[in-house]
């Protein structure tokens, strides 16, 4: 990745950058001066690698699906991140921080969540490197997402309840930082997606680059040819969606087309389509499209899906787009779900609700025969069964 890669200041196109309280300004720049060198360290790499290859069970397969295949007129292959432990692709980028955290001497890990996956992420690699660990939730949240809750605590993490706002992600994320720049010289702020200030989008992107990685590898055994025609992915913050595209950017033959979430609809105030409906705006500590109102006040995003339903995005998405690098498609609650139920009913795999989003790009899409289309499932839908089982008799038919 060359074109697209961030400025030495942290910016991609004019989005990004730093904007932090005075108080960080200087553990930031620290961040930034140092991160590429210490996880080039040839000891970083090896545990990293060793804890992806023996812990989180990678590489993940790439799985041609026969039927999805039939049903689009191309081949279509699954790049099944939902078998990783805890289920999703969030556990590459925790064990990457973490690592970095231990590097940079700090004592304790902080980190935010909305749905819950990034705090149980972020808990279970705490447990395992013996880190103590504070998850920031909305109370919001802590009542709808009672299970992640108790799994976080029963993993030793302790859970600080925000009551600020809506009290969900956004205000999560707003008393993280403040935590944060309160403690600036034990603590270790562990950001979940590719947002906040540089030097965290493009560090996400790269412990999430594996995924690449390994498509590059396995398309390569199994199609004769590294490059997919397509690479498709669902984007809440961005995370997922930088590990599949990392290494293909500058791949001018990989078109990208990327689900943000359409929530009823993008015309609509119960949405959560950034790329659509977004205007210029700095938003926990960079610089992006932001889901505002006139008055420029961050507006509350709404998605079926709790880990897409994010007012911001990504800064690396915010220039892909402007720059027309990748397409950005708003897919509705209505469309994820009716792709969940397709998928389950025939390969038998339960996504989550986020990969439903990319799954359902595939029908708006027109496919040539030969086309090699690689979609990314970020994670199992296990969490969203209740979701499910109250839609089901719309969609079982
Ligand atoms: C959190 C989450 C997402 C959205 O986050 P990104 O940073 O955009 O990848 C997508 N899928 C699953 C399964 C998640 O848990």
């Amino acid at each position: 990745m060359k074109k697209f890669d961030v400025s030495p200041e942290g910016y991609y196109g004019e989005f990004g950058g730093a904007y932090v309280p005075e108080a960080l300004r200087e553990c930031v720049n620290e961040m930034a001066a140092t991160y590429r060198q210490i996880i080039a360290k040839e000891e970083f790499k090896k545990e990293f690698e060793q804890l992806l290859r023996d812990y989180v069970g990678r590489p993940t397969p790439l799985y041609f699906s026969r039927r999805l295949s039939e049903q689009y007129g191309c081949k279509i292959y699954l790049k099944r991140e939902d078998l990783n432990h805890t289920g999703a692709h969030k556990i590459n980028n925790t064990i990457g921080q973490v690592l970095l955290a231990k590097h940079l001497g700090k004592k304790r890990i902080i980190a935010e969540t909305g749905a819950g996956q990034h705090g149980v992420a972020t808990a279970t690699v705490c447990a395992l490197m013996n880190m103590p660990c504070t998850i920031y939730m909305g109370q919001t949240d802590i009542e709808r997402q009672r299970a992640n809750v108790e799994k976080m605590r029963m993993l030793g993490a302790e859970i600080f309840s925000v009551q600020s706002g809506s009290q969900t992600l956004s205000n999560a994320v707003d008393a993280a930082i403040d935590a944060w720049s309160r403690d600036v010289e034990g603590t270790y702020y562990l950001l979940g997606s590719a947002v906040g200030p540089h030097p965290y989008p493009d560090m996400v992107a790269r412990f999430q680059s594996v995924i690449s990685e390994e498509i590059q590898k396995q398309l390569a055994e199994q199609e004769g040819r590294s490059n997919p025609d397509y690479l498709i992915a669902c984007v809440g913050g961005g995370s997922n969606a930088a590990g599949t595209i990392y290494h293909y950017l500058d791949d001018e033959r990989v078109k990208m087309i990327l689900a943000e979430a359409g929530g009823l609809g993008a015309d609509t105030k119960q949405t959560a389509a950034t790329i659509a409906r977004g205007k210029e705006g700095i938003l926990h500590g960079y610089k992006t499209l932001v889901l505002q109102n006139e008055q420029g006040e961050v507006e509350e995003a709404y998605s079926i899906s709790a880990g897409l339903d994010y007012p911001g995005i990504g800064p690396l998405y915010a220039h892909l787009a402007r720059e027309k690098r990748i397409e950005v498609v708003a897919i509705n609650d209505d469309e994820a779900l009716r792709s969940a139920f397709n998928l389950t009913r025939i390969e038998g795999i339960i996504p989550a609700l986020e990969s439903a989003h990319a799954l359902a790009i595939l029908d708006k899409m027109q496919f040539r025969a030969e086309d090699v289309v690689v979609v990314t499932i970020s994670g199992r839908g296990d969490k969203d069964m209740d979701t499910y089982l109250k839609h089901a008799p719309r969609y079982i038919g």
